[in-house]
């Protein structure tokens, strides 16, 4: 097919290996505009704009489905370093051009009227197009937050709600409301979220901690079992079971829990598990050493034994667990002057330590080392798992997570033989470390392309970037297949 004449702008990424999750061909992408108009060898492309990709690999962007920027914690008391500008940017470096970040209803708004606010920020902020998944809140908080979640599903294209069943009495919903949120998911076809820890089970274990003096930033791997993981994700997959409806499990971190999706979806149910590559590159033993500033690894899930990663590793190549997400929820180790209480907030005391890692940057060269240059996964399953399976889960393909004919040009070009060695230094989050410091990764993105415009080329970002805005995605319902 040769370009037709327009006005729009085109790109051609000549000589590489357009890699999707069904496989992989030596081709020529064309660019005109927003969208992909040509793939193929056999042609007469000429193009604005040519880029060389001669042994690269052109992939889909990775879309990051679980990220917190500029985001209110702990009775928002405090908020993530990271806003959806420096976010954004640290996302387009590590080869991510589309996240979903979540809504929080605030205490003197509604969940809709945080929603529009909350679109309205990025909007203005981030350089690489975006979602957001709505947080369920109890609904004592907000009795009609039926209601919003409706208008917001009709709307907005809000197609995803997140649920918690830990945090009690702040964000947990008991087992009744979440029975009704899936209930209403179930009737428009939304798709819920769990985050699947046992809240009683953290609190009781947490008070035994705190009593017996084991206050200290290492102890929050103890008040946070692989039983209450595993509980939690089994008791929703039998309630979205019973209600008839798919789930989505998010930041599986522990094997056990991994057991309980991997079993169900044996059976045919249809549930899906993302993981983070904090669970899979990084461990306690790590961590247990550091003192105070152990508070770097703490997340919810924690960060837990080295000796359970390789079941996770086992149920992603096995597609048991089904996407790679970030959890992206960045704090600063030193406190800056303009941020609220960051990580060291509360030296010694873990109950107050802000929950997050930082990763956003680096999920998709972490994953390519340990993933497939190591040898556990092929290139297609790794785009199957940082885009492709995202893009179907939450309403976005074929629009993303896929280089074809008609989808938005949104493209890495990935050139396996760059090598890198990763340092907070370097890295564009505002965070001021990283959990792979130090290590060395071959494989990085090189150029990255957002709906066409070229936001970043020879690693180094483009006046592009600086001049244009991503866009807020209203999605489609999830597609199971
Ligand atoms: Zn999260």
């Amino acid at each position: 097919m040769p370009a037709q004449p327009s006005s729009e702008p085109t790109t051609l990424i000549r000589g590489g290996t357009v890699v999707n999750a069904e496989g992989f061909v030596r081709a020529d992408v064309l660019v005109r505009g927003e969208r992909v108009i040509g793939i193929g060898v056999d042609h007469d492309w000429d193009a604005d704009t040519v880029i060389d990709a001669t042994d690269k690999y052109v992939m889909p962007g990775g879309i990051d489905v679980h990220t917190h920027l500029e985001y209110p914690i702990d009775g928002f008391t405090t908020r993530t370093a990271d806003d959806f500008a420096t976010g954004s940017v640290a996302a387009a470096f590590g080869g991510t051009t589309m996240f979903i970040d979540f809504v929080k209803k605030r205490p003197d708004a509604s969940l809709y009227e945080t929603f529009v606010d909350r679109r309205k920020v990025a909007e203005e902020k981030s350089i690489v197009d975006f979602s957001l998944h709505a947080i369920v809140p109890p609904l004592a908080q907000q009795a009609d937050v039926h209601e919003d979640l409706e208008r917001l599903y009709e709307e907005q294209g809000v197609t995803s709600w997140k649920f918690f069943m830990a945090y009690p009495g702040t964000q947990m919903v008991e087992d009744n409301e979440l029975l009704a949120g899936m209930d209403l998911a179930k009737r428009l076809g939304a798709l819920p979220m769990v985050h699947a820890e046992n809240g009683h089970m953290i609190n009781r274990a947490s008070s035994q901690l705190l009593e017996s003096g084991k206050t200290a930033e290492i102890h929050h791997v103890d008040a946070h079992g692989h039983s209450s993981e595993a509980e939690a994700v089994h008791r929703a997959i039998v309630l979205a079971e019973e209600v008839g409806t798919p789930l989505y499990v998010v930041h599986v971190s522990s094997e056990q829990a991994a057991v309980e999706i991997a079993r169900a979806r044996s059976e045919g149910i249809e549930v899906w598990g993302e993981t983070c590559p904090q669970y899979l590159l990084t461990a306690l033993e790590d961590y247990e050493g550091l003192g105070d500033r152990a508070a770097g690894y703490i997340c919810s899930p924690p960060i837990r034994e080295r000796a359970n990663q390789a079941g996770l590793w086992k149920y992603l190549a096995a597609d048991g667990l089904s996407t790679l997400a970030t959890d992206h929820a960045a704090f600063c180790m030193e406190q800056p002057d303009d941020l609220p209480p960051q990580k060291l907030r509360s030296p010694g005391y873990f109950p107050k330590t802000p929950n997050g890692v930082p990763g956003l940057e680096d999920r998709l060269k972490v994953v390519w080392e340990a993933g497939v240059v190591e040898g556990r996964m092929d290139i297609c399953r790794f785009v199957e798992l940082v885009a492709t399976r995202p893009a179907k889960l939450f309403g976005l393909y074929p629009r993303k997570g896929t280089v074809s004919v008609g989808a938005d040009a949104d493209i890495v070009v990935w050139d396996p033989n760059s090598d890198h060695t990763i340092t907070a230094a370097e890295s564009h989050s505002r965070t001021d470390y990283n959990l792979y410091e130090g290590m060395h990764v071959t494989g990085l993105p090189v150029t990255v392309l957002s709906r066409g415009k070229v936001l970043i080329h020879d690693r180094q970002l483009q006046e592009a970037a600086t001049t244009t805005r991503g866009q807020y995605h209203c999605r489609e319902n999830a597609q199971l297949y």
